[in-house]
């Protein structure tokens, strides 16, 4: 084992010593030619990282899992899931490992960990291994989350292993550096509450409050209140997600974070076309994980949390269940707090005005999107330019734009805010069609197209000149889009 010269990296194994139950000390494979593609150095600074060192030889060794920095103890995770609604009791890290944790500029526990780094117990019959191309798509859909201010695990950077693939057709390997506030997901609770043992699943709560809920541990009842606090974080996240036109596209209970960041972008989207049954992943046949069902679906996952830490609620089972329903319930208010003060913003309304009136006029606008298959994200900002004066662009979105006229005519009299709806109504998102080219041409060894999309994403509220392809839909020949699980 070699020691990094990145003298400031102090992994902490606090995940491994405080449950060891739920961690497998592993070694990333090593990988026979390592080459840097990309680095977040903006994410490198926060964590007290040195971009020059981790893009030295020893730096890239780092970020491939190839040298392990002194007393680090890199482990597999443990974690149970439903997928598509059936319970697989061991899922776990089947090809990442958890490197450990450091604290970053702000004083912040984060946790480093690598995607694509070989196989491990969990592998079951995977390869334990990703691609240049679902790496990188992770790392440019996840910094675009992270630009539009959604909570979301991070990419520090994609390394080419110079190994290769073997999906559909051989590909070029890649491992991510992925950062996160914790890898502690709903399947974490649902794996400790399996094996029996109540102290294990009491500990990992701890761990839970301690490291994203630490309020929780000052309530009358801690376990409740993080059960609370999970709660309120996902009601938050899924109603950004809503608004923003995401499409997680596996919602499955171990790709549900208890911190309340988005995490595991697989066969993910953002929507064009205003559809709520818009479905993206070439796996999803029967939608359950469509657009318009991620608040229901995230509540029924938050269900199987409730009951993984029913022992903790109560000794009575009866009067525990009571407490998680109770406490369940409170999701569906506050997602639609959220979304609708969300949406009151898209739309540049201030809280003068009356919800009766808005409200109302929320559901009109989606129906008119919807019968029109208008593109969701372009139609806020040529709204905005329509409430300066200009309707031509928002009229252009729909086949009959009479159908359009009376309703922006009723919107415009609420005296809208145009400069704040085009700060939180993004102009550039990593469109389906930009993303794929993008890829295709960084699998092929051109990261031109990757760069200059990352350029759009990352500031995605302003415009820029230049960047007009980057605010466009797809143009219709690019068909229905899929993405593809198991990348
Ligand atoms: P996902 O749907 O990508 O969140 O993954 C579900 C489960 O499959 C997790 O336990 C992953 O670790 C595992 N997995 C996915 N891809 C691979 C692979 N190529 N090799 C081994 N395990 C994998
Ligand atoms: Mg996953």
């Amino acid at each position: 084992m070699s020691i990094t010269p990145l003298s400031t990296v102090t992994l902490d194994h606090r995940f491994a010593r405080e449950l060891p139950e739920m961690a497998i000390a592993w070694r990333a494979e090593q990988a026979p030619d390592a080459r840097l593609l990309v680095l977040d150095e903006a994410l490198a600074r926060e964590l007290g990282l040195d971009s020059a060192g981790l893009r030295s030889p020893d730096g890239v060794g780092l970020l491939v899992g190839a040298t392990v920095p002194a007393g680090a103890t890199p482990v597999a995770q443990a974690y149970s899931g439903h997928q598509f609604g059936g319970f697989s009791p061991r899922l776990g890290d089947g090809r990442a490992l958890l490197l450990g944790e450091l604290v970053d500029a702000d004083g912040h526990v984060r946790d480093l960990h690598l995607k694509g780094s070989g196989r491990t117990p969990f592998a079951r019959g995977g390869d334990g291994l990703a691609a240049v191309g679902p790496m990188l798509r992770e790392y440019v859909l996840s910094t675009a989350m992270h630009a539009l201010g959604i909570p979301t695990t991070r990419s520090l950077a994609v390394v080419a292993t110079g190994r290769t693939v073997r999906r559909e057709v051989l590909l070029p390997g890649a491992v991510l550096a992925r950062v996160a506030g914790s890898h502690l997901r709903v399947g974490s609770f649902q794996y400790a509450r399996a094996t029996g043992d109540v102290a294990l699943l009491r500990r990992l709560a701890d761990h839970a409050i301690s490291r994203h809920h630490p309020g929780a541990a000052e309530a009358e009842q801690p376990y409740l209140a993080l059960f609370e606090a999970v709660v309120t974080a996902q009601a938050s996240l899924i109603a950004r997600w809503m608004l923003v036109g995401f499409v997680h596209g596996v919602m499955n209970t171990d790709n549900m974070t208890i911190s309340g960041e988005t995490i595991d972008y697989g066969p993910c989207a953002f929507m064009e076309a205003f559809d709520p049954a818009a479905v993206y992943s070439s796996i999803d046949h029967g939608g359950r994980y469509a657009y318009g069902n991620q608040p229901l679906i995230a509540e029924w996952n938050l269900a199987r949390l409730a009951e993984a830490v029913l022992p903790l609620l109560h000794d009575d089972e009866e009067q525990a269940v009571a407490l998680a329903m109770q406490a369940l319930g409170g999701f569906r208010p506050q997602y639609d707090a959220a979304w609708t003060a969300g949406m009151r913003a898209k739309l540049g309304l201030s809280d003068g005005v009356d919800q009766k009136v808005v409200s109302p006029l929320v559901q009109e606008l989606l129906v008119l999107l919807r019968t029109d298959h208008v593109d969701h994200t372009s139609f806020f900002r040529t709204l905005a330019v329509a409430g300066r004066g200009d309707t031509q662009p928002v009229r252009r979105h729909f086949v009959d734009p009479a159908a359009v006229d009376d309703w922006v005519t009723r919107w415009r009299a609420l005296g809208p805010g145009t400069d704040a709806m085009d700060r939180v109504n993004p102009l550039y998102i990593p469109r389906n069609h930009l993303v794929e080219e993008a890829l295709t041409a960084a699998t092929d060894g051109d990261l031109d197209p990757f760069q200059r999309l990352m350029e759009a994403v990352t500031a995605p509220y302003d415009e820029r000149p230049g960047f007009e392809r980057y605010a466009t839909a797809a143009p219709p020949d690019f068909g229905a889009y899929r993405t593809f699980c198991g990348t």
